[in-house]
């Protein structure tokens, strides 16, 4: 075998990780691709540091993203800024560092997000996912951290009279009710965790994004429900190896007539975590580790704008390039530990693609 052979070989081997199992030149791929219909608003992410926010603007900006809205802890908000300038906002976060869960969502929130505001940030994040019941168990205050809560409530009110929206996080996948949540005393059914929300949306009337397509893209008839009751709710796509699964499973007619009936109330979001720790380098061939860190990095955020966008804009099928451990884990017997998605893609028309990427977020953010 030649040697340059070799090196092909031997560079599609260490690309392949658990956001490229096929091996892509995801860069490669963004070239490929027709360009979007507009510029796209990933109103959904977690830019953690300046590193991994430099590598990240350069996966932004092969697939088409002039925006992204970012949960960053705030003391590393200068920094990212810097690191990113106008493509980065700010969505308010708690301090997750602080042990003490109390302090962190409670009044300390509410300092942070006076700060927050100081940046620019005019959206607040009230985290309400089953997992917290966990946390309130340590708290020894069952109820503490709901939705509804009055630490929550406190959090809804000042973000209400500062003129912020707000974003969830309710419910999780089926998945995670069917292998993870199995105690039903303790975590509630999936469509328990819908009644502290429905109440918060009628109490605070400002602008709401519930994330991961409300947390039910499995049912779209259910979300429909949701957003007729509430015209103050609004969804975002983000958490792609979740949306791939379900919304890929999808029948497109389904899909198509749900986007095109909730026009401007469906935003592009991805969800994509970024975090310096991703770059480091742990072995002794420091050079060659750090190439790879780099470029398994790359490929955790380049992969889901290319997944999400061909799910979205792309006809026919693809075989998905990240591992999507709940096929796994509900199902040991049929999939690997490395499986993936067939994902049925849903050929959306170009004015409801400018709809979902550009023009949801620029009048839920008041962009003009
Ligand atoms: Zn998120």
């Amino acid at each position: 075998m030649p040697d340059s052979a070799l090196d092909n070989r031997k560079i599609e081997i260490d690309r392949r990780g658990p956001s490229n199992r096929l091996g892509h030149d995801y860069a490669l791929e963004a070239e490929r691709m027709p360009a979007p219909p507009c510029e796209i608003i990933d109103v959904h992410a977690h830019i953690g540091g300046p590193k991994s926010a430099r590598l990240y603007a350069r996966a932004a900006a092969l697939f088409g993203i002039t925006r992204v809205y970012s949960m960053t802890q705030l003391e590393a908000v200068p920094e990212v800024k810097e690191a990113l300038g106008d493509l980065v906002r700010f969505n308010a976060v708690p301090d997750w560092s602080n042990p003490d869960r109390k302090e962190a969502m409670g009044r300390d929130f509410l300092h942070r997000i006076e700060r927050f505001r100081e940046h620019g940030a005019g959206i607040v994040k009230l985290f309400a996912a089953p997992r917290m019941r966990d946390a309130e168990e340590k708290l020894g205050q069952p109820g503490a951290l709901a939705l509804d809560s009055p630490m929550y409530r406190d959090v809804a009110k000042l973000a209400s009279e500062l003129g912020m929206s707000i974003m969830t996080h309710v419910a999780d996948p089926d998945t995670w009710f069917a292998a993870k949540y199995t105690d039903q005393d303790k975590y509630g059914t999936k469509r328990d965790q819908y009644r502290p929300l429905e109440r918060m949306l009628d109490e605070y009337d400002v602008p709401w994004i519930a994330a991961h397509m409300g947390g039910s893209p499995e049912d779209l008839g259910f979300l429909s429900g949701l957003l007729e009751r509430h015209p103050n709710l609004h969804l975002d796509t983000s958490a792609c190896k979740w949306m791939l699964r379900e919304l890929g499973a999808q029948p497109t007619e389904d899909f198509r007539a749900f986007m095109d009936t909730w026009r401007g109330r469906i935003l592009f979001g991805s969800d994509i975590v970024t975090m310096d720790d991703h770059l480091e380098e742990t072995a002794a061939n420091e050079l060659a580790m750090k190439a790879n860190g780099q470029q398994q990095a790359f490929d955790l955020y380049a992969s889901r704008y290319w997944t999400l966008r061909r799910l979205f804009e792309q006809d026919g099928r693809f075989e998905s390039p990240i591992v999507d451990p709940d096929l796994h884990m509900v199902d040991p017997e049929r999939y690997p530990e490395d499986a993936a998605p067939e994902v049925t893609c849903h050929g959306l028309d170009r004015s409801l693609l400018k709809m979902i990427y550009r023009d949801a977020a620029r009048t839920f953010f008041k962009i003009d």
